[in-house]
This record gives C-alpha cells, sequence and structure tokens, in this order.
C-alpha cells in the first residue's frame, strides 16, 4: 500500500520498525485509503529520545524566539487550513465546514500561547525580610506526551501542543489510529514555521504506543482525551509512574428546555447539538429534557428539522457525513435497535436514511428516540452517535436530578427565558460547562475546558490559565545578597523580620 502513515521524529518523517499497520478508511465510501503504523516500544523509545534530546535548547530559546515561530505557525494554518480540512473529512467523515470549524477552535489556542511571554510572567517581592527578595517563576516540565481521540484529529491536539510548546516544552503526539494524517500535516507545518528538530514529534499507534508514552521516565506530564475507560486508566497508570496527568473522557450531555422556552430557538440548537458532526462530539447533546406539558410540540418540532436534513459525503454539500468506521455505525444503530426494543419510540429512523454518498460508506442519519427512560440503554451509554433522546419529565427539579445523579459531567444547557432558573441552574447543575439558551458552550482559549465526574480525571482542564499551569512547574525563590550583618551561625528555623 502506498499510502503508509508514518511517525514524526527528530523534524521528519520516521517510518519505524513495526511490522504492524492498521488500516485507514474512508467512512464516506467505506474504501481502505492507506494504513497507519503501530508504533513498536522501540520506535516508541526512539521519538521519545528525539523530543529528550530536544528539550534543553528549547527551554532555553529565548520567548521571543519561540514566539516568534508559534506566530508563523498561525499564519501558515491561517492560509492552509483548508488542505488540513480535506484531510480530516477524507479520513473521519465530518462535512468540510464542520472540520474548517474544529481546526479554528484549535487556532485560537496557538493564538492564545503567541501571549505566553505576558502568561509566564512570574511575582517579585522586594524586600520580604530585611535585604531578602522573593520571587516566583514558572519554568516548563520537560517532555510532554498527548494521547488524543479521533474525533477532533486538529482541535484536541491543538487544545494542548500550543501551550506546552510555547513554555518551553518537547512533545510526543499520539493520535488516534483512525484519522493519523492531520497529525502529520500539522508536524510538517511547525517544521515549515521554523519549529527545530525533535521539539514536535509525532507517535502513531495503539495501546503499545499510549503504554510506552506513560510508562516512559522521560515522559513528565501527559494529557489525554478519549472515553471514559481509557482515561481513567491513563490516569492511573501515569499517576503510578509519577507524571502529571489530565485525562478528558466521555459525556452525556443533556439539554433541559422548560415549559418557557423559545422553542423554536431550543429545537434549532438541539439539532444542531444533537447530529452536527453526526453526534461524535464530546460536546454533543445525546439527551433533550423536555419539562411540563411542551414535549409533543417539541418532539414535532425536532422532527421537522432533522427531517430536512442532509446526509452526505462531508466533501459534497451535505450537512451531516457518515460515522466514523463501520463497527462504531454498527454498535450505534444497535443502541438505536435496544431503546425501540425497551419501549421508546422511534420518531425520526436514521437507520433508513438514503445518504449522498457510496454504498459501502458507514451511514446512519439522524435518530430521534421519544418517551426514553433513565433505565434503557440508549439513555446509560455514551452513544457517540446522531441519536437524540428525548426524556419527559414533570419539574424542573426532576430535570436536575436526573443530570446530577448521570456518571457524567461534560456539557450542559438549558433553554428558557426565566433570567431566574438558568441562574439557579448555572449554580446548582453539577457540569463543568453550562450553556444559557446556548447548546454547545465550548470554552474559548482563554477559558479552560473541561468537565466534571467521570468526564475528567485529574484536576486540571484544557487550556487556558490551566493548561499553562499543567505545562510549567512553579520555582519559588529567596535571595539575599551579602550584607555583613547577616554572617554568623543560627540553627532557628528562618523567620522574616
Ligand atoms: P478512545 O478512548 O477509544 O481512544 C482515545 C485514544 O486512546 C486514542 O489515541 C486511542 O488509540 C487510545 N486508546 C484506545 N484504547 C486504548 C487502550 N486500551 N490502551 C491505551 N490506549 C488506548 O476514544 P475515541 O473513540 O478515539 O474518541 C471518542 C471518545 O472521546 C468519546 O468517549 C468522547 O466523549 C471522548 N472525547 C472527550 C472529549 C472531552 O473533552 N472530554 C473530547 C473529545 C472526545
Amino acid at each position: 500500500m502506498n499510502n503508509t502513515v508514518g511517525h514524526w521524529s527528530e523534524g521528519k518523517p520516521f517510518q519505524g520498525t513495526a511490522g504492524s499497520h492498521a488500516p485507514i478508511t474512508n467512512p464516506a465510501s467505506g474504501a481502505v485509503v492507506g494504513q497507519v503504523a503501530l508504533a513498536s516500544e522501540r520506535d516508541a523509545q526512539t521519538v521519545i529520545e528525539a523530543a529528550v534530546a530536544a528539550f534543553p535548547a528549547w527551554r532555553d530559546t529565548s520567548l521571543t524566539r519561540r514566539v516568534a515561530v508559534l506566530f508563523r505557525f498561525r499564519e501558515l494554518l491561517n492560509e492552509r487550513k483548508g488542505e488540513l480540512a480535506e484531510i480530516i473529512t477524507r479520513e473521519h467523515g465530518k462535512v468540510l465546514s464542520d472540520a474548517l470549524g474544529e481546526i479554528s477552535r484549535g487556532q485560537e489556542v496557538v493564538e492564545f500561547a503567541c501571549g505566553i511571554p505576558h502568561l509566564l510572567k512570574g511575582s517579585y517581592t522586594e524586600s520580604a525580610s530585611t535585604s531578602v527578595d522573593v520571587f516566583s517563576v514558572r519554568q516548563p516540565v520537560g517532555v510532554v506526551g498527548m494521547i488524543s481521540p479521533f474525533n477532533f484529529p486538529a482541535m484536541v491536539p491543538m487544545w494542548f501542543f500550543p501551550i506546552a510548546i510555547a513554555a518551553g516544552n518537547t512533545v510526543v503526539l499520539k493520535p488516534s489510529e483512525k484519522d493519523p494524517s492531520a497529525s502529520l500535516w500539522l508536524a510538517e507545518l511547525w517544521a515549515e514555521a521554523g519549529l527545530p528538530d525533535g521539539v514536535f514529534n509525532v507517535l502513531q499507534g495503539d495501546k503499545v504506543a499510549t503504554d510506552a508514552i506513560l510508562d516512559s521516565p522521560d515522559v513528565k506530564a501527559v494529557s489525554f482525551v478519549g472515553s471514559t475507560p481509557i482515561a481513567q486508566y491513563v490516569y492511573s497508570r501515569a499517576a503510578e509512574s509519577g507524571k502529571r496527568v489530565q485525562a478528558l473522557g466521555g459525556a452525556k450531555n443533556h439539554a433541559v428546555v422548560l415549559p418557557d422556552a423559545d422553542l423554536d430557538l431550543a429545537a434549532d440548537g438541539l439539532v444542531n447539538a444533537g447530529f452536527g458532526s453526526a453526534g461524535e462530539r464530546c460536546m454533543a447533546i445525546s439527551v433533550a429534557v423536555a419539562v411540563g406539558g411542551i414535549a409533543d410540540d417539541l418532539v414535532d418540532r425536532i422532527r421537522q428539522r432533522a427531517e430536512s436534513l442532509k446526509v452526505g459525503d462531508g466533501t459534497r454539500s451535505a450537512d451531516m457525513g457518515p460515522l466514523v468506521t463501520r463497527e462504531h455505525r454498527d454498535r450505534v444503530a444497535s443502541y438505536v435497535n435496544q431503546g425501540e426494543a425497551a419501549g421508546a419510540k422511534v420518531v425520526v429512523d436514521g437507520r433508513a436514511v438514503d445518504p449522498d454518498g457510496g454504498p459501502d460508506g458507514f451511514w446512519l442519519g439522524p435518530t430521534l428516540l421519544d418517551h426514553v427512560s433513565r433505565d434503557m440503554s440508549v439513555y446509560t451509554d455514551e452513544i457517540f452517535g446522531p441519536v437524540l433522546s428525548v426524556v419527559r419529565v414533570e419539574t424542573y427539579a426532576q430535570a436536575i436530578d436526573l443530570i446530577n445523579s448521570n456518571q457524567y459531567g461534560n456539557g450542559t444547557a438549558i433553554f428558557t427565558s426565566d433570567g431566574g432558573a438558568a441562574r439557579h441552574f448555572q449554580n446548582e447543575i453539577e457540569v463543568g460547562m453550562i450553556g444559557i439558551n446556548i447548546p454547545i458552550p465550548i470554552p474559548l482559549a482563554y477559558y479552560s475546558f473541561g468537565g466534571w465526574k467521570n468526564s475528567l480525571f485529574g484536576d486540571t482542564h484544557a487550556h487556558g490559565m490551566e493548561g499553562v499551569n499543567f505545562f510549567t512547574r512553579a520555582k519559588t525563590i529567596t535571595s539575599r545578597w551579602s550584607d555583613p550583618s547577616h554572617r554568623g551561625i543560627d540553627l532557628g528555623f528562618p523567620s522574616n523580620a
């Protein structure tokens, strides 16, 4: 096979020694379009060593020079993001406009990281004690590992690496093996922007590659994004070897619609957030909680909109593309079957979709299930597909209880025209990111992204100041310049005077 996607190490492609590969498919046609190398432990060691070797010089490179590379990277990305979007659509399946959207959100983090000189400014206290000055600085942690999921092959790595690199670290990125090419495109862009060899590296692979990063004593911090079971595993294993770790997991995001909501606005928001990117977003809304007597009306408005969506090849004028793999498509469809068998009403049936795409593509159209109850698997599990479940409750208090008793706490939204209810909701709800009349409340780059409960392991969210803190460690210096009056032996505990 000609198109073999390999690793990136020391500023150039590295094919590695592994004999093992995984196929890459185009979800819109079902065709195998290439293969990705799956790193052996030896390959992982080679790539990590490149990052180790590059660290001392990059750490000591002036902020001015580091930032100049970041600005150049930002300009190149902005000019050429169309190329990257095409790569994402070809391997992931999402429509081109959506691929461009994820790149733009990643670019915002690059722009935030361009301000690193300001973000890294420490503090200084003159004469904290007689002739003693105290100051603190933040220094890079060293080699940092990033392990990313299939659903945002550009944005999720860009939540982390711009800040990590700007702060003086060197990076080993392990992308998802399902859509690995975006990472290599980004690596080439870094090289073109003038980043020194070895500062940004890509290690392709599966569990072997992940575990090599988690276990390597040379890797000092790990940022992971993926499903909850793997996030939990990564968190424990990385912490066991003494690393700092942030591990973002899965989600089941609810949107509450109160009786006083603008139902057209709510229905628009639910369709956009439920079916955008075929529901393969960690911030997708998968449960609409209809409060009081509005459910029939709301379901009808969602139905009309969902039925009008065009499903097809993401390079054509579709609203929604295919799912990422055949296995995933079949898994999502089986949840719809289970929901139906358990008594949910299939209002819009995506299993019967007629797509504008190849007959062997991984198609499943927008699916709307009504009368879903909290014991059904379609409700309890993260499905990660274009399936919106409507749960009917009588009261606002029941809606809050439903969300707060869910194991996930990534994102949520409320639709209402009552400011008091919205304020109560933002205060009481146990979820990390909240939208008020906004269905997908993704924080901007200068805030931090992350959920609560089983949606995040560790205490640090992505990007914003939490990102800067994650990729740096504080050092506090207490200094006294010689003054003859300070000479002499004193074994007492240092005190200030
Ligand atoms: P995944 O957990 O299957 O894979 C994530 C990464 O872990 C990939 O790089 C994969 O190669 C690696 N991996 C998978 N299994 C492994 C194992 N047993 N041992 C070691 N490494 C392993 O997730 P996915 O299917 O690629 O992505 C979808 C999931 O990611 C969903 O659950 C979604 O909610 C979640 N996600 C969460 C966020 C967030 O911000 N919380 C953002 C995006 C995606």
